[in-house]
């Protein structure tokens, strides 16, 4: 990655770039040397936020920039991010762009701003890294840049480890024997449903539904709540930046029951338009369905707003997360949708897994998606009783061992910090976003100010499957295609766009790469 070039005029260096944010954004000391494996580990041991914060920040106020004399690569830094026309003051970087919008339209916005000093991120993405085995493989013969975390996100050694440990120590069905192994399986999977209650912020851990995926859980609660409590002539509102998960099953649901489905459209910048959606609403409103991130612009919705609309039009919400989960702070009691669902791997975690959240009370008077062992309380051949949620939504033997990954998975989530991975995040989108748009005869789809961890582009002359294949060839993992999101690609006049998307083991000289290999196409 270091021969990578800046193909671009007028920008600064990007590896001295990168070398100051590395530095800026490392919470160890000045002697830390980046790739020392020995010092990295040991670093290791010590790392957390709150440690790293409390000594980064200790003899300084807390917004003013720390040990800035010993530090003097500040200035440059801010230089350099003020060529790259990030205009705000260095103060408010790293970006937590949330100042021009309303701010009770975003249920997270809360939560960041509770961050004690932004400047500080607390972990060093170097060392983040380490914990990535993937992240060493070569792929033709380069070394894996992974730009596809909206499709799937790597998994870190934490999580890789648990599943392993799983499999020697616990293994065992749950919930049913009274034996040893049993108990730990049991304990191992409750447990996980724990961290996910505390993640998201849930009531109860009676209100997380382990499923297979955030389409699994999608279309339980349309065969289970929407085949109990909709009937003819009652309406469902989509947006129009849904993926397929959230578009097919409300369609197969409409098509048996006679439902009608709207759909929100968007501005030219991916943007939902609120007054178009609130116009749809009306007492016929059943359900709004929609997502709080899009996973083919990025765009991040107004979550908060969309969910009070739809409840004073008396509707239920479910509210798709598959893409927020990763990047910005879930509290489902602040969103207050009825439903919220998100797939494990889409957060560090197994495939094969997610979650189903939804109020308790609701839950409980819903009928069951599936029948089987573990949902039931009492079977006679003439009638069954069924347990009250989660059981009641969990027929049969589910995925055991990969819920005890993803709250690996979360726990790994937790110990990074959820708003500062947003920050971090952040700050590569704007990088990308910047150096992206100024190579000739590329046109970014989804443009929207709140955005996060998604850049979705055409490239002029040549297809999404060409621009794929020659950033495959140095090794970039990016998604072409239509993202299983038809629609909103059709808004824009496009089948397909090129979509690298971000995690926070993700690095300025990989963006450089990707920049480097896209505009050297056009040369
Ligand atoms: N919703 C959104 C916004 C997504 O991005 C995805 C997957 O990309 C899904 C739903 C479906 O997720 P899964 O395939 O994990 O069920």
């Amino acid at each position: 990655m270091s021969d990578a070039t800046n193909g671009l005029q007028g920008l600064p260096d990007v590896h001295d770039l990168e070398r100051l944010a590395n530095e800026y954004f490392s919470a160890l000391p000045a002697s830390y040397t980046p790739g020392s494996t020995a010092k990295a580990e040991n670093s290791y041991q010590d790392f957390s936020g709150h440690e790293l914060i409390k000594s980064y920040s200790s003899g300084s106020s807390a917004h003013s920039l720390p040990f800035e004399s010993e530090r003097p690569f500040e200035r440059e830094l801010k230089n350099a991010l003020e060529a790259l026309s990030v205009t705000q003051p260095t103060s408010q970087l790293p970006l937590v762009h949330l100042a021009a919008a309303n701010e009770s339209f975003y249920y997270f916005s809360a939560g960041l701003q509770s961050i004690p000093d932004p400047l500080h991120p607390p972990f060093n993405v170097n060392l983040v890294r380490n914990d990535f085995p993937i992240l060493s493989e070569q792929v033709n013969g380069k070394l894996l840049v992974w730009l596809d975390n909206a499709a799937t996100t790597q998994k870190p050694r934490q999580v890789i480890e648990r599943l392993s440990h799983f499999y020697k120590h616990e293994n065992s069905n749950i919930h049913r024997a009274a034996h040893g192994l049993a108990a730990r399986a049991t304990d191992a999977y409750e447990e996980a449903r724990q961290k996910v209650q505390h993640f998201i912020h849930a009531r109860s851990p009676n209100e997380v539904v382990f499923v297979r995926g955030t389409t699994e859980a999608i279309n339980l609660v349309a065969n289970s709540w929407g085949e109990q409590y909709l009937q003819p002539g009652d309406e469902i509102v989509l947006t129009n930046l849904e993926h397929h998960a959230n578009i097919v099953p409300w369609q197969l649901l409409a098509k048996k029951k006679g439902l009608v489905i709207k759909v929100a459209p968007v501005d030219d910048s991916g943007q939902i338009l609120l007054d178009e959606y609130a116009r749809l609403l009306n007492p016929r409103t059943k359900l709004v369905a929609f997502t709080l991130v899009s996973n083919a612009l990025g765009t991040v919705t107004p979550a908060q707003q969309i969910v009070q609309l739809a409840h004073a039009a008396g509707a239920k919400v479910l509210a798709d997360g598959a893409q927020s989960v990763s990047h910005i702070r879930t509290d489902v009691q602040k969103l207050d949708a009825d439903w919220f669902v998100f797939s494990g791997h889409k957060i560090f975690g197994p495939t094969g897994i997610g979650v189903l959240y939804g109020k308790e009370d609701l839950l409980n008077s819903t009928q069951p998606y599936q029948g089987g062992g573990n949902m039931i309380q009492d079977v006679t051949f003439e009638h069954s009783e069924f347990h009250n949620t989660p059981s009641r939504f969990e027929a049969g033997t589910g995925n055991i061992a990969d819920a005890v990954g993803l709250g690996a998975a979360i726990d790994y989530v937790q110990k990074l910090g959820i708003d500062h991975i947003y920050q971090y995040e952040h700050f590569l989108l704007q990088y990308a976003t910047r150096k992206l748009e100024q190579i000739p005869g590329l046109r970014l789809i989804g443009t929207a100010t709140e955005k996060t961890s998604v850049l979705s582009f055409v490239l002029e002359g040549f297809t999404t499957v060409q621009v794929g294949e020659a950033l495959s060839k140095e090794g970039i993992a990016v998604r072409s295609g239509h993202h299983c999101a038809q629609p909103i690609l059709r808004r824009f006049g496009v089948e397909a766009t090129v979509r690298p998307s971000l995690a926070f083991y993700n690095t300025c000289a990989e963006i450089d790469l990707l920049v480097a290999v896209t505009s050297s196409l056009k040369r």
